[in-house]
């Protein structure tokens, strides 16, 4: 393309709100044939909420679990994390403190509570939690990793919430399954819309996401998406980008998440959403300020445009 055509489109993009921040990927992202895209925050609207709660043991409350859970995703910056946090607010409840706070990128949290949570008078069975106790909060991988074993009713609770599109998480003590936290977000309709524009100009889609398998296929039928990569460790989310670079695809990536920045780079373009994190958006070659992802189909559109104009 020439300079003038270049400057044009990045031109037309940014009064749309898509930040083109080089004519090299301007011109990049008219070859693409495979998009990528992350679930939480880039097709959902990232706005997590728990919608439900199930305690596995006799002797603990509702309650008691979310505070447990609140007090260590106080300490994390994962989206997961703020669900909680709010969840436990809204039913004002107290946050504990706790020590030795450890996150598992990926996987989950850790941590020992400071301070006792008292039985509520209302709930005879409960024991209440004493100070000094280890906690665990995260996905299967984490609660194996600890040596947890999760019996029939437990699995089927997890399968239940996750094919309605949750993300289960799940809390422990050691030794100790102790319950589910459901947690759901909503899918952008924009998003629906973007997915069916893309096949329609014979673009394969691709979601890529470290949620759980089966809230991943949920969603992946939900919007018709072609093929889904779940449960993916942050570093592994780069790799699938190369994998498919190395078989000749020209691959955009869309991210939202620090997680993502790596891949983001990876890919022969990489869009970041405008409402994710600083560091996906200084990793991307585009912004799409709006956090709309028909923005990125506008983007690829814009670029065989210009591209066409200057033959
Ligand atoms: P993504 O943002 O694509 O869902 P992540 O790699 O950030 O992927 O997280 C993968 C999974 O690890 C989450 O779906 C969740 O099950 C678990 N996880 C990560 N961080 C936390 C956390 N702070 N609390 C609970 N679970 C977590
Ligand atoms: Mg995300």
């Amino acid at each position: 393309a020439t300079p003038v055509a270049i400057m044009v489109g990045t031109g037309v993009g940014a009064g749309h709100g898509i930040l083109i921040k080089s004519g090299e990927a301007l011109q990049q992202a008219r070859e693409t044939d495979t998009v990528v895209m992350d679930k939480t925050g880039t097709i959902t609207a990232g706005r997590l909420k728990c919608m439900q709660v199930d305690v596995c043991v006799e002797d603990m409350s509702a309650e008691t679990l979310i505070q447990i859970a609140a007090a260590l995703e106080k300490k994390s910056e994962h989206p997961l994390a703020e669900a909680v946090v709010e969840h436990a607010k809204s039913l004002n409840l107290s946050i504990p403190e706790i020590r030795e706070f450890t996150a598992v990128f990926g996987r989950g949290v850790e941590g020992v509570l400071t301070e006792d949570i008292p039985p509520r008078r209302m709930i005879p069975e409960e024991a209440g939690v004493k100070a000094g106790k280890r906690y665990f909060v995260g996905n299967q991988a984490y609660l194996e990793s600890i040596g947890i074993v999760l019996d029939k009713v437990a699995l089927q609770k997890i399968a239940a919430l996750a094919d309605e599109g949750m993300t289960p998480l799940l809390a422990a003590e050691k030794g100790r399954f102790l319950g589910i936290i459901g947690v759901a977000d909503e899918v952008k309709s924009s998003s629906r819309e973007a997915i069916r524009r893309f096949k329609e100009m014979g673009i394969h889609v691709v979601m890529l996401t470290g949620d759980n398998r089966r809230t991943a296929e949920a969603v992946r039928k939900r919007l018709d998406i072609e093929e889904v990569v779940a449960e993916v460790l942050p570093q592994d989310k780069e790799k699938k980008i190369r994998q498919l670079r190395e078989k000749g695809h020209k691959v955009a990536m869309i991210g939202d998440g620090i997680n993502d920045a790596p891949a983001l780079a990876a890919a022969d373009v990489g869009m970041a959403i405008g409402a994710g994190t600083d560091v996906a958006m200084e990793s991307a070659d585009i912004i799409l300020m709006k956090s709309d992802l028909r923005d990125a189909v506008t983007a690829v559109r814009l670029s065989r445009a210009v591209i066409r104009n200057i033959r």
